[in-house]
């Protein structure tokens, strides 16, 4: 468009110099006309002059016979030949049919007059002439015929150079009239190039500038944006924007997500509870990928195979049956790897023959949770759609199982670290630190929901003496048979905590006392039974135990009143000759 702008403003100042140039040549052209014409008429009068000069000079001879007055005669006589070889020079193509005859007859009179003049010179050089007056009168009327024909030369010159000099002057009028108006159109197109310019580059520049300054979307390249390189600007600056907010939507994407994994993981490290935490981290995967299939398995503490952690309705019983793999985690590709498993395509020849994680069609991918370098479990996530998990979806996902498998880690050590400070270091079982927090727990419920608790209190019988005979060591382990037993004897609800020293004390929740005394009664018995060499201790050691009962309602709804009952009638079994149960007395106040 420039170039047109260009090239249409070059045209018009070249028209304007073109038509000066012509005017100037146009006027020199008149001009010379003009001086060619003035010049033929001169020498017309010049031609005039000189027969005057002859005619003159004749007379004067004629008269007196005096030679000296033919001297004007004779030096004049031959210009005429010389103006009308002028005059004819002179003419121009157009003008030689109508001047030439002109000329040629004034020429033939000027001759005709001479030949008449030579003849009077002979006559009057052989005497004077008697009838003067008739030879200067014959003379005269030949003179006449000149100036005659000298007159119709110079109307039809004078007629001639009027109308040249007329034609030339109009048409250099209409040069002129044609010169101003280019010139005028050469000066309306600058201004209409300026206000083009003007209206279709500086403006369209101006609003493209007042938008960026006003962060502004950039006009749309219009009709009205006909300058090429204006609408390309403004096309160019429209896309750079569009990219802008492309990528600012996109910082804004990931500002959301890096929001979102950043409370996520804040979240988690607040979290104590396992199932909290996977019910945490699949509702994000479902939020931030929208997978058709989400199954999150986990490494059992202490052993081999895998809980599926969820969905929670997995039975786990119905899950290993379904799923080998479970059983058999090392047969699992991210497991055995510890590097994620992306298919873009199930049927890919590449895809796992996991009938848990892979889906019929569509796209599959498994990332390893993977916490202080160890595997703890996997993450698989499905869709119906192939190729659904592209490289940045993978780098999401992969940051919350992250995020999720240290949190799992902490959860589980914390557990751990929390269990061992309950339990006692020798024989696994509680100690009074948990008999603390747990005996008003189970004692609520009991109260709560109307049903009887009882309270154990174990003590073996001389084994101070098992001490002093088999040494400490040996002791140590008998006390780790005698759990063994009681852990054997107990329901999952019962609970074992060693009381201080070879003291034990069981918690029986839902028994009544008879119940309880029946129950420490199998226990004495087992005790009784137990051979110890089958432990690897000696044979000899036969060990006895004494049990005192209580039980709640009937000796108390306290701890501290349940186990002062039932320390009571322990010390009342000893007391008796050990080796036995005794079941609490009920006092008055004891309810
Ligand atoms: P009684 O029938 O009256 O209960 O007699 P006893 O010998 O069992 O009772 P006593 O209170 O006199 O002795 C308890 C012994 O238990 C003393 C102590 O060395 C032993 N004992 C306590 N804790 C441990 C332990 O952790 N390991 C071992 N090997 N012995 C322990
Ligand atoms: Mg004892
Ligand atoms: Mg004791």
């Amino acid at each position: 468009m420039v170039v047109g702008v260009h090239g249409s403003l070059l045209a018009m100042v070249v028209a304007a110099f073109a038509t000066q140039w012509g005017l100037t040549a146009a006027t020199g052209r008149a001009e010379a006309e003009r001086q060619r014409l003035v010049r033929i008429a001169r020498a017309s009068d010049d031609l005039m002059q000189h027969m005057l000069n002859e005619e003159g000079g004749l007379r004067g001879y004629l008269a007196s016979g005096e030679i000296i007055f033919l001297q004007p005669y004779a030096a004049a006589r031959d210009l005429d030949d010389v103006d009308v070889r002028q005059m004819l020079g002179l003419l121009n193509d157009g003008e030689r049919a109508e001047f030439e005859p002109l000329i040629t007859r004034l020429h033939e009179r000027t001759d005709s007059w001479q030949a008449l003049a030579v003849a009077q010179i002979g006559q009057r050089r052989r005497g004077a002439i008697a009838h003067l007056d008739l030879l200067l009168d014959e003379g005269r009327s030949r003179f006449d015929a000149i100036r005659a024909a000298k007159a119709e030369l110079d109307k039809a010159l004078e007629l001639h150079t009027a109308r040249r000099n007329g034609a030339n002057d109009r048409r250099l009028e209409v040069r002129r009239e044609i010169s101003f108006v280019i010139l005028l159109g050469t000066l309306l197109g600058a201004a209409l190039l300026i206000w083009f310019v003007t209206v279709k580059t500086l403006q369209p520049l101006s609003e493209l500038a007042l938008a960026a300054l006003d962060d502004a979307s950039f006009p749309a390249p219009s009709g009205r944006l006909r300058i090429r390189e204006i609408s390309r600007l403004s096309s160019a600056l429209q896309g750079l924007q569009g990219r802008v907010h492309e990528r600012e939507a996109q910082l804004a994407r990931q500002h959301d997500v890096a929001a979102a994994l950043s409370a996520f993981s804040e979240v988690s490290q607040l979290i104590e509870e396992e199932a909290e935490l996977h019910s945490m981290l699949a509702r994000a995967l479902q939020e931030e990928l929208g997978p058709s299939a989400l199954h999150i398995l986990l490494r059992k503490p202490g052993s081999e195979g895998l809980d599926v952690a969820w969905p929670r309705d997995h039975g786990p019983a119905l899950a290993v049956a379904r799923f080998p793999i479970l059983q058999d985690p090392a047969s699992c590709r991210g497991i055995r790897t510890g590097v994620a498993v992306s298919i873009a395509e199930a049927s890919a020849p590449t895809a796992c023959e996991c009938k848990l994680g892979v889906p019929e069609e569509g796209s599959y991918l498994c990332l390893p949770m993977i916490a202080t370098g160890e595997v703890i479990g996997l993450v698989n996530l499905q869709a119906r759609r192939p190729g659904d998990f592209t490289s940045e979806r993978v780098r999401l996902a992969q940051s919350y199982v992250g995020v999720a498998a240290t949190a799992l880690s902490s959860i589980r050590l914390l557990a751990l670290a929390r269990d061992r400070a309950l339990r006692d270091g020798l024989t696994g079982v509680y100690n009074r630190r948990f008999l603390d927090e747990l005996f008003p727990k189970q004692l609520a419920l009991a109260r709560r929901t109307s049903r009887p608790l009882s309270v154990l209190m174990l003590d073996l019988d001389h084994f101070k003496a098992c001490n002093d005979t088999y040494g400490h060591d040996a002791g140590d382990r008998v006390l780790c048979a005698f759990v063994r037993i009681l852990q054997e004897e107990a329901r999952t609800s019962d609970s074992v905590i060693r009381y201080g020293g070879e003291e034990f004390l069981m918690l029986l929740p839902e028994t009544d006392e008879q119940g309880a005394a029946a129950f420490a009664e199998r226990i004495r018995s087992a005790v009784e039974r137990r051979a110890f060499g089958e432990s690897g201790l000696p044979a000899a050691i036969s060990l006895r135990c004494s049990i005192g009962v209580s039980s709640m309602p009937s000796h108390g709804e306290s701890p501290g009143a349940l186990i002062l009952a039932a320390d009571r009638a322990l010390y009342l079994a000893k007391q008796q000759g050990r080796n036995r149960v005794v079941v609490a007395e009920v006092k008055a106040n004891a309810a």
